[in-house]
């Protein structure tokens, strides 16, 4: 940040202290971080001519990105210029720089991705591990007699993966018992139970369900491994991240791409039980299907917003048709009380018909606008103020001074032509900006004509959205509303609406850009 404010005048800018923004230990390439969403929101609504930024990595990492990027800002005529190169981003030359180093950046890291992975690939083939503990094995060390170190020891040539015979038993007994109907979370108890180590060596956290059933799919957990009946599979799955979540998520890879081996001699487990492992799984599967569709945390539309009214916990999604109180639901009576819970869909449409109605009210509506007009007013004479004012009057200063040393001078007796014009010079200048002064603190009304229509209209657009772009929506509805929260009463759960008014004035900035006519470097 001292960089780019270093930096701002060399690109002839003038930092605005309400547009820093900053995303702390957030990679670049994840593209929804919130400073940055807010940065563009801030550069559609024209608040700034231009970006600073410290090397372009810090806003994107990768080419498709920055490309979309740039082309909006351009297209908004914001400039983006870069510490690093020194450059504009937005101009030809500074943009083609962009993409050499940007190009560079990512064939790099593919590059060294591939490498890692050819290398391990081969070890595979050979019969060595490619490394990582598996539970129920251990790895030795292979050395090639022939070949001696500088320490005069064998070269070791890879290693090797061992039969841990405990470790075997617990295998067997797991997959024994899924197989014979017990659930994951039984067997899970049941070995720390018995104090048997779990893998990883994290004694004090013990056995996870998790650690047993894994993903079927992506081949994790004990019951997935087919290192268990002799066969090593490697480069399955690559990590590719989620361009909506930006959260790393697995990916099979084509199966001509998997590297297995066969390696009958680590074979813990009988094939028979293996097959049955597997035929229960299958089982579990569509028993599974249909349930679980939209299980996930934030798919839904008030995720995130609802409070508890007892507690202040989130309200959740809870059995994917109820809203419940976290604390409730997750730590207890003990912890929370509230042990109200309303149905998901019931609960979206309400809310979302007192936001049409309650807060879209020609009230609200006339009380926006007013609240624009004043936060424009407001943002037009600071800017003023700020940037031009302090300016003009740093300017008079200076000429006052000058004045003040050419009537010395001649006072002094050094009169001339060339004095008398250098008075006359500073005198003019002297008035222009005294007058200019005059008139920056007390600027006119400024009057936006067709505000009321661009709200409406905009709040109109909001209405569409809430159909269409779920992330969007809740997003707006995050400002619009703050959060919502629900208090349990005896007939039910009531749900305050606050109709957030700062709410709205951020909503409005972030449709109509209005406060941009103001802001300006
Ligand atoms: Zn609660």
């Amino acid at each position: 940040m001292e960089l780019c404010r270093q930096h701002a005048s060399r690109f002839g800018c003038t930092v605005l202290e309400d547009y820093i923004y900053a995303d702390q230990e957030i990679s670049g390439s994840e593209e929804r971080r919130g400073g940055y969403q807010r940065l563009l929101e801030a550069a559609r609504a024209r608040s700034f001519d231009a970006i600073i930024v410290e090397a372009q990595d810090r806003l994107w990492r990768n080419q498709a990105e920055m490309h979309a990027a740039l082309q909006k800002l351009q297209f908004w005529r914001t400039r983006v210029f870069s510490v690093g190169t020194g450059t504009d981003l937005t101009d030809k030359a500074g943009r083609l720089l962009a993409t050499v180093i940007g190009w560079k950046d990512e064939a790099y890291l593919e590059d060294l991705r591939e490498k890692t992975r050819r290398g391990l690939g081969g070890q595979v083939r050979r019969g060595f591990s490619a490394g990582g503990r598996t539970y129920g094995y251990h790895t030795v060390p292979v050395v090639d007699e022939s070949r001696i170190d500088a320490h005069g020891r064998p070269v070791v040539i890879g290693y090797q993966k061992v039969i841990v015979e405990e470790e075997a038993q617990i295998v067997r007994r797991i997959f024994g018992e899924f197989a014979s109907g017990r659930s994951a979370k039984a067997i899970a108890h049941d070995l720390n139970h018995d104090h048997v180590p779990p893998p990883r060596s994290r004694p004090t956290q013990g056995w996870t369900w998790t650690a047993i059933v894994g993903n079927r799919h992506l081949g994790t957990g004990i019951l997935n491994n087919p290192i268990y009946i002799g066969q090593v599979r490697w480069n399955r799955f690559r990590w590719e991240k989620n361009p909506e979540t930006g959260k790393r998520v697995p990916r099979l890879r084509p199966r001509d791409d998997w590297v297995v081996k066969e390696q009958p001699e680590l074979r813990i487990v009988p094939q028979e039980l293996w097959d049955g492992v597997k035929a229960r799984q299958a089982e579990d599967a569509k028993k599974a299907e249909g349930q679980s569709r939209r299980r996930r945390h934030g798919k839904y539309l008030f995720s995130d917003l609802l409070r508890c009214g007892v507690c202040g916990a989130n309200y959740i999604v809870y059995n994917t048709a109820y809203y419940a109180c976290s604390a409730h639901t997750n730590r207890g009576n003990s912890i929370c009380a509230n042990g109200k819970v309303v149905r998901r869909t019931r609960l979206e449409e309400r809310l979302l018909a007192a936001i049409q109605e309650d807060l879209f009210t020609p009230e609200a509506i006339a009380y926006l606008c007013e609240r624009v007009q004043r936060a424009l007013d407001q943002l037009i004479r600071q800017s003023i103020e700020s940037a031009d004012k302090k300016g003009f009057e740093r300017q008079l200063a200076r000429a006052l001074k000058e004045q003040e040393h050419i009537q010395e001078a001649i006072r002094q007796g050094l009169i001339g032509e060339i004095t008398r014009e250098m008075l006359e010079d500073v005198e003019g200048r002297i008035r222009e900006l005294r007058a200019r002064l005059e008139a920056t603190s007390s600027p006119g009304e400024i009057v936006i004509s067709n505000l009321r229509e661009a709200i409406e209209s905009k709040l109109k657009d909001l209405g569409r959205l809430l159909g269409r772009d779920l992330e969007r929506a809740r997003a707006l509805l995050r400002d619009l509303l703050g959060t919502v929260v629900l208090q349990p009463t005896p007939e039910g759960v009531v749900a305050e609406l606050r109709g957030n008014v700062e709410g709205l004035l951020q909503l409005e900035k972030a449709l109509t850009g209005l406060n941009g006519s103001g802001g300006r470097i």
